[in-house]
């Protein structure tokens, strides 16, 4: 699932190598490959349209900083776009209500309502400790209640017996009885499959809804069905109040169109995913996960989460106009950015994220021994010393060297190392390291 999608954004990554901010310009071929790839997924035109003008006004005049490719660049507002057309976040099953909650699960036969029925119900006795009660109301195929019934024992939750003789509002609402009566906290109603264009079912289903008042009435949807999905999804969407989607099948050989465009075009959220035929194949849906997931670059990702989550901006910005004011870059801003990279879990997370020659650059500088140490070194010198490193001559260095427990050797080895990265701040012509996370901050 999604590799074809993954592989052909990785495409537009390289595409776009060499240019130092995103413009109209240079991305309309890579948002051209975007759009491409998000139809070939078989996401729905509005959905498409809508991401590719998002990502279009997020984008573009965005500088690309330090060593982040504008491929790069564009990948992370690609990310947070994904993320915003999928949901934002995840959307948990609305259960407040006076016991019993009703779940009423609706959807086409065939799509995985009793199986995620029963996967549902074993969730939320394990991980919410629910007694949950199962039912179903599909009188037009004995098989149907025999299946939940099975599926029910092998899960060790109890159902409601019901059989093809009785009107699926009576079993509905006798079991709503039972489980009021026997304390459940949440009931589980299954219905039979129907076709949206079959007026009948459909009449049928908004009767059952009328009568058993839900709290959450979830809509279940093969995802392999692609766009086809969607169309359902909408047309059931405007007969039920439908409060959310299970996608199921998602572990099957779709090309993802479904996830990426149900929640837009229907406005409902995506709750649950089926991953499998097992009755553990069920999972809550997390927007971003996905995301990262159709891109599958998690390591960019969580280079911009790592960043997003640790740099103070302000220190950020009182760095980089420091530097642009030409007062350069001094021993107490080095500590700052020392400091930084370990408030970003430790340099060694951070250097498997960070890209090639930037990596390397920061390595030969720190490790996570020599941080304390560096941190160390500087607390020993005086405010002027920071500013003016060009004062430390051989007495001042070994003063230094004293007060914080290191050689003179090692007082050197910091200053060439400051030298290099102020060096190196120059080169980035504004800021550097410390531009670059500015820039990912958007
Ligand atoms: P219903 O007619 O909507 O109740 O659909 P069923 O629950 O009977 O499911 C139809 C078929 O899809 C069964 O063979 C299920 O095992 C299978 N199925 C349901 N959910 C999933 C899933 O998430 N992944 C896979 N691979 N198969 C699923």
């Amino acid at each position: 699932m999604f590799e074809n999608l993954s592989g052909r954004l990785g495409g537009v990554v390289k595409t776009l190598r060499g240019n130092a901010r995103l413009t109209e310009d240079n991305m309309k071929d890579a948002l051209r490959e975007v759009r491409m790839a998000l139809l070939e997924a078989d996401v729905a035109l509005p959905a498409v349209k809508q991401f590719i003008a998002d990502v279009k006004v997020r984008a573009e005049g965005q500088e690309v900083v330090g060593s982040l490719t504008p491929g790069q660049a564009l990948i992370g507002v690609v990310y947070e776009e994904l993320t915003k057309l999928m949901g934002a976040q995840n959307d948990a099953l609305n259960l407040a209500a006076v016991p019993p909650a009703v779940i009423l699960m609706a959807g086409l036969q065939g799509a995985g309502k009793t199986t995620t029925s029963g996967k549902l119900a074993k969730l939320l006795k394990e991980t919410q400790k629910k007694k949950v009660l199962l039912v179903s109301t599909d009188v037009y195929r004995p098989a149907a209640i025999e299946q939940l019934k099975t599926l029910a024992n092998q899960l060790t939750v109890d159902w409601f017996p019901s059989d093809v003789s009785q009107k699926p509002v009576d079993i509905a609402l006798a079991a709503i009885d039972h489980a009021k009566r026997h304390f459940y906290d949440v009931l589980i109603v299954d219905t039979a499959g129907r076709l949206a264009i079959d007026e009948a079912m459909m009449a049928e289903i908004k009767a059952l809804h009328a009568a058993v008042n839900p709290v959450e009435t979830l809509f279940v949807v093969d995802a392999m069905q692609g766009q086809d999905a969607v169309n359902v999804a909408q047309a059931f969407n405007q007969t039920l109040p439908l409060t959310g989607i299970v996608l199921t099948k998602m572990d099957g050989d779709s090309r993802g169109g479904a996830a990426l465009s149900v929640r837009h075009v229907t406005g409902k959220p995506i709750k649950f995913l089926g991953t499998g035929e097992k009755l553990t194949g069920l999972e809550p849906f997390h927007p971003d996960r996905m995301a990262s997931r159709v891109l599958g670059m998690g390591d960019v990702l969580s280079l911009i989460e790592d960043v997003k989550n640790s740099v103070d901006e302000a220190e950020a910005l009182k760095m980089m106009k420091k530097v642009k004011s030409g007062k350069g870059f001094d021993l107490e801003d080095f500590k700052t950015q020392i400091q930084q990279m370990k408030k970003m879990g430790g340099m060694s997370a951070l250097m498997d994220k960070l890209p090639g020659n930037m990596a390397a650059m920061a390595d030969s500088q720190v490790n996570d021994k020599s941080v304390a140490r560096i941190e160390g070194i500087i607390n020993s010198m005086t405010p002027l010393e920071r500013r003016k490193p060009e004062l430390l001559k051989a007495s001042r260095k070994r003063r230094i060297a004293a007060g914080s427990g290191v050689t003179v050797q090692e007082v050197n080895r910091l200053l060439k190392q400051f030298e290099q990265t102020q060096k190196m701040m120059k080169q980035f012509s504004g800021g550097g390291m410390m531009k670059m996370m500015r820039g990912l901050k958007g």
